[in-house]
């Protein structure tokens, strides 16, 4: 075992209560995306005592720098996502949320904490460790554009450029001490679908004088199915869900319209625009021959992430000497989405998982509940191995 990885390791381990402090020090002063001033200033001023810089980016994102020898050798970006969302927490916790209504309920918390802990560990090696580490506490995963975007229209991955990026997500289905990766299409595109159907509103028992944009929309969702089912490549995973469908008529009031709301979702960037139009052009034509018409809509979430397949072996070979081939397993795709994809569209990345998860202790529940919690031991491992990670990407020519 090389004298730097146990290191690591030891320094991890040293560090994990004071990651355990700022977690839960963010955990009780969580804030909503786009409005993450505290926590940035609260960033800001844990890296400038560790004598690390820092530029401010995306509003109220964070770049820092750490040189190592060399620093001009390769650089290594590591992301970490920084807001919470708007739910009322049920934990009863010391470290409970002090703002009413918002919540840590995704880990953002642990990433931001496990993030400076990294900091804090490359910082004290950086005599041994040759290339640069640029550090990106962003804003906003959970809300549209999605602070990534933003992060990359303003520079995040020039000057210096990365030649490759990690992220982490905790896990709540891995048991605590595990991580998992992914080589390829990892996790979805998200597109929001609106669809007003447009008919002609009248009495139920004189259907012949209305347009009955109750028929006409169950007959676009159906054959929208279709366009999943019959024109997607089978080898391609896509879903397209409907959770909307409002007519606010009676049972003898046919309406004058109907909405209806859904999510598609690829991984595929050429099927999810081909898909998007097919839909389009499909729900407005059955409308028109129908009598009526249909305004299509769609709010363009997330790109689908692909992690690419190179950098994930390795850093998977290397989690597997950072902590045992036991605890590091493979990920199947999730149909979630993430604002890490963007990133992954303009470098290679490897977005993996860190396990939170523990039975005996109860904490079992699902990211974006009021009741989410991890296991912080969590925090003894991720720090450490994004380090490990990091400086093993940067040792290769
Ligand atoms: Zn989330
Ligand atoms: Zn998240």
């Amino acid at each position: 075992m090389s004298s730097l990885l146990k290191k690591i390791q030891e320094l991890a381990e040293q560090q994990a209560n004071a990651n355990i402090a700022t977690r839960r020090h963010l955990h009780s002063h969580p804030e909503l995306s786009f409005h993450e001033f505290e926590t940035q200033v609260y960033v800001e001023k844990q890296l400038h005592e560790l004598g690390i810089p820092t530029q401010r980016i995306a509003n109220t994102g964070v770049i820092a720098i750490i040189e190592g020898k060399n620093p001009a050798k390769k650089v290594i970006a590591l992301r970490a996502d920084m807001d919470a969302l708007p739910i009322q927490e049920t934990n009863d916790i010391p470290y409970k949320s002090q703002n009413p209504g918002v919540m840590h309920a995704c880990g953002h918390d642990v990433h931001t904490s496990s993030l400076l802990g990294t900091a804090r560990i490359l910082q004290s090696v950086k005599e041994e460790f040759e290339g640069t580490i640029k550090l990106l506490f962003q804003p906003a995963e959970e809300k549209a554009p999605g602070g990534a975007s933003i992060m990359i229209q303003e520079g995040a991955l020039h000057n210096p450029s990365p030649a490759g990026i990690l992220g982490q997500h905790v896990a709540t289905n891995i048991p605590v001490g595990k991580v998992g990766f992914r080589e390829g299409m990892y996790m979805a595109s998200a597109d929001e679908l609106y669809l007003t159907v447009k008919g002609k509103g009248g009495h139920g028992a004189m259907p012949d004088q209305c347009i009955d944009p109750i028929v006409i929309a169950s007959h676009i969702i159906i054959a929208m199915q279709q366009i999943i089912s019959r024109n997607k490549n089978p080898r391609l995973p896509s879903v397209l869900s409907f959770g909307k469908f409002i007519a606010e008529g009676a049972t003898n009031v046919i309406p004058n319209e109907v909405k209806i709301e859904g999510t598609f979702r690829a991984m595929d960037e050429e099927w999810r625009a081909d898909g998007l139009a097919k839909m389009k052009k499909l729900a407005e034509g059955i409308a028109e021959s129908m009598g009526g018409s249909c305004d299509f809509f769609v709010l363009k979430g997330y790109p689908f992430l692909k992690n690419n397949p190179e950098l994930t072996r390795r850093m998977k070979e290397a989690a597997i000497e950072y902590m045992g081939a036991d605890n590091v397993i493979d990920l199947d795709i999730w149909m979630a989405a993430e604002d890490f994809a963007f990133y992954t569209h303009h470098v290679d990345a490897c977005f993996y998982r860190l396990g939170t998860r523990n039975d005996d202790k109860g904490i079992v529940n699902g990211v974006h509940t009021p009741n989410f919690n991890i296991d912080e031991k969590a925090l003894h491992v991720g720090p450490g191995l994004m380090a490990w990670l990091a400086i093993q990407e940067l040792s290769l020519a």
